[in-house]
């Protein structure tokens, strides 16, 4: 797909929704890296060419310190800063859990409630382009494998 139908797909998202989404692209958050992680985990989407490294540093049950790095769409990367945002400082049981809400979301199965997304949200409207669900979870699916490494130590 060209960077032309891209664009005109994410024009084409609610305009509440593409604000949230262009906010953390422009002002990305935890964007960067740690200190001394616990682990660190490299994620691509080839479909898309998206690329997330999710760097977690637990404190004991928490998520005490969390960044990311990459590069691609902006829905990738957008999903991710809106993800760090989401689980810093929770503890880990609640970011799995949010982990599992989200890519639900992003299925479109029912019971999800929308409100406990807050934000997140607004990556829903994604779902209307199937080939780009994939940029919205890959960071999830990322933090999801460096914290299966971070508590396997
Ligand atoms: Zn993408």
């Amino acid at each position: 797909m060209s960077n032309d139908e891209y664009r005109r797909q994410e024009s084409e998202l609610d305009d509440l929704y593409r604000e949230i989404i262009i906010d953390h692209y422009r002002h990305p958050r935890h964007k960067g890296h740690l200190s001394a992680p616990s682990a660190c985990h490299e994620g691509v989407n080839p479909l898309c060419g998206d690329e997330v490294t999710v760097e977690v540093a637990l404190d004991g049950e928490a998520l005490g310190e969390i960044a990311y790095s990459g590069s691609g769409c902006s829905i990738s990367q957008s999903s991710a800063s809106m993800m760090t945002e989401a689980v810093a400082g929770k503890s880990v049981a609640e970011a799995r859990r949010l982990i599992a809400d989200f890519t639900a979301m992003m299925r479109g199965d029912e019971g999800i409630d929308p409100d406990a997304l807050g934000d997140l949200e607004a990556l829903s409207g994604v779902r209307k382009f199937p080939v780009r669900i994939k940029c919205a979870t890959l960071a999830w699916h990322t933090l999801a494998e460096a914290l299966a490494e971070a508590s396997a130590d």
